[in-house]
């Protein structure tokens, strides 16, 4: 079958591989399209090492080919935890030692099929089309943030990073009930999006505006960090009141001060998240469902199968926030 196969740190072509065969619980997918994200920019750099040759592609929207949910719109859950050890047994296969994910670890959406656990796909409502549903993946990454969160309604928010991930973690933030969202980007097409969501914008370089007097008083109660910023690293906990909860959702390149006595003096909660979990998917599928019109605004492309390779270029320079693949090219 053909696939779009990494083959090495920057080599990325179209070619042929094994047809799949699903195991018994398996099921096998048709993929409609599938998201790009920085993730593939890490793996197509050579940052994630990769069992090359491998079809990227972890955001998919697909028809399932048999199994209960044969015919149907369904979305892939493609995080693979090793599924014997205590975090896997409680749900948490996210941070699994062994997680896997589908499109690095193993073969991904670009590709003719795919084969995935039965109970890692989901139906997709109606109404939510199979381009929406290809962001699926991605949403419930911000989900899975919000959640790590434990924002209350009527909570204040910050937003550090105007990309894709911050975002829709402002659009699942708002949906969970926050009453104010203010996400702060320096790049103004960035901002200008995030006002186009109705959200509150702030310019970290060089506004003595919304953040600032934000941070000033200190009044946000949950603070997201998708900036990952070294700069910003030793005041994230500046970023909310006492007692408030900042969640990093970027990934840092390498270990990073603190501000530990501020996190004593004020009880700040710093917590984690990575990938998703169990129910992100199911959860996400709802809110596409209700807010798919703001999720729709994220998506800038839609592109064929012979122009990955550029549309990661574009999502590298900032140029596009979320850029979809049509794999019908896949045969
Ligand atoms: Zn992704
Ligand atoms: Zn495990």
């Amino acid at each position: 079958m053909e696939a779009v196969l990494l083959e090495g740190p920057g080599s990325l072509r179209r070619g042929q591989t094994d047809a799949v065969v699903a195991p018994a619980g398996w099921v096998t997918v048709k993929p409609l399209f599938v998201g790009l994200c920085g993730s593939d920019i890490h793996l197509f750099d050579g940052q994630i090492p990769a069992p090359y040759p491998v079809a990227i592609g972890h955001e998919i929207a697909g028809l399932a080919l048999d199994g209960p949910l044969e015919g149907r719109l369904v979305a892939i859950d493609p995080v693979e935890g090793c599924q014997e050890c205590d975090r896997c047994l409680e749900g948490h296969e996210n941070i699994c030692a062994d997680v896997g994910i589908m499109g690095g670890t193993r073969h991904g959406g670009l590709a003719a099929q795919v084969t995935v656990r039965g109970e890692r796909i989901h139906p997709v409502p109606d109404g939510v089309t199979p381009q929406l549903a290809a962001t699926t993946e991605a949403v419930a990454v911000a989900v899975h943030a919000v959640s790590r969160s434990r924002l209350r309604p009527g909570d204040v928010v910050i937003v550090l990073g105007g990309g894709p991930i911050g975002l829709m973690i402002a659009i699942a933030a708002r949906d969970r009930g926050a009453s104010r969202v203010i996400v702060s980007e320096p790049a103004p097409p960035r901002r200008k999006l995030a006002q186009e969501l109705g959200f509150e914008t702030s310019d970290p370089r060089d506004d003595a505006d919304a953040l600032t007097s934000y941070l000033d008083s200190r009044s946000a109660d949950v603070g997201f960090d998708t900036a990952a910023q070294a700069s910003l690293a030793p005041t994230l906990t500046h970023l909310v009141r006492s007692g408030g909860t900042v969640v990093v959702v970027g990934g840092y390149g390498g270990e990073q001060p603190v501000d530990l006595r501020d996190l004593v003096a004020r009880e700040i909660d710093i917590v984690g998240t990575r990938a998703i979990t169990v129910g992100d998917t199911v959860t996400t599928l709802d809110l596409l469902a209700r807010r798919g019109d703001e999720i729709g605004l994220l998506v800038d492309e839609v592109v064929g199968v012979d122009e990955v390779q550029a549309a990661l270029e574009r999502l590298r320079s900032g140029e596009a926030t979320k850029i979809l693949v049509d794999c019908s090219g896949l045969q």
